[in-house]
């Protein structure tokens, strides 16, 4: 099912985790960056329209300034994220520079997707950087966030991308194959779930674990995304993002995932 689903779609929101970004010792991990990078590159020769959620503000944030790490103020968190946030988009803008794509960055908040006029501007502004090859790289603008107008996780801001965009399918990478009968990462026998057509029904069906690392939606979060997408006609893959040419092996159909599938 999911090779035909990437076959299929034109316009792909592709939502990079933290867990994916970061390396083992807590920095961005730019061979991943390269290596996806590459992929997408290929995809848009294919005739294939690419829009990026990532992550990894913070995580990039830490690498630059890591004598903020325990500082717990909000304010330094905005200012981590501000920091961090040019770092990340750094990381992006080398990656992509070799195949000669240009990245353009939008950062959001739950406000802007409630504002009539902001969607406008916003899907106005998506669809022309698509349509001059540029890459956009979406992300939650942490910096100016306070609880009330903020999303919390960008599986909902991939989903509510994706659904602004009219793309044709979203893919959520982490840093596990798919949703699970439970938490992967603390029970061995856990059974991956390749196909879902009732969130509802899923949910009843699985026991969701803690999220680890620098992840901060864990499973969770991946439904409400599915359901909102799902809602619009719009289907959605998670998969592991970290595997090597992640991608190309889902489109080819040898690497697993979840699909998540209108019922
Ligand atoms: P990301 O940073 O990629 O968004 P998160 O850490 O927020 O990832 O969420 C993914 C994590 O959710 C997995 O690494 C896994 O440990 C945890 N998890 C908990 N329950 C489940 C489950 N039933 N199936 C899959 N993953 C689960």
């Amino acid at each position: 099912m999911i090779p035909q689903l990437i076959e299929q779609a034109r316009k792909i929101v592709i939502k990079v985790g933290s867990n994916t970004l970061a390396d083992a010792t807590g920095h961005i991990n730019h061979r991943f960056l390269e290596d996806f990078a590459s992929q997408v590159a290929e995809l848009q020769k294919k005739g294939k329209q690419v829009v990026l959620v990532s992550s990894g503000a913070r995580i990039a944030g830490l690498s630059a300034m890591d004598k903020w790490a325990r500082k717990r103020d909000i304010h330094y968190k905005q200012a981590l994220c501000a920091v961090g946030q040019v770092e990340l988009m750094q990381a992006w803008r080398n990656a992509f520079a070799p195949h000669g794509i240009h990245i353009g960055q939008l950062l959001l908040t739950a406000d802007d997707f409630r504002d009539d006029l902001r969607t406008l501007n916003m899907r106005n502004t998506l669809f022309t950087l698509v349509d001059e090859g540029v890459i956009p790289i979406i992300n939650e603008n942490d910096s100016v966030c306070v609880d009330e107008i903020k999303i919390g996780d960008n599986d909902n801001l991939a989903a509510l991308s994706a659904i602004l965009w009219s793309a044709d399918l979203l893919i959520l990478f982490s840093d596990i194959d798919g949703v699970y009968d439970k938490n992967p990462k603390e029970h061995q026998d856990a059974q991956l779930i390749t196909e879902v057509r009732n969130i509802q029904q899923l949910r009843d069906r699985i026991s969701i674990g803690e999220t680890n690392g620098f992840g901060t939606g864990g499973i969770g979060t991946k439904l409400e995304a599915a359901e909102k997408v799902l809602h619009y006609g719009i289907p959605m893959i998670l998969a592991h993002g970290g595997k090597p040419r992640a991608l190309e092996q889902l489109a080819a159909g040898t690497q697993q995932g979840t699909a998540f599938l209108a019922g």
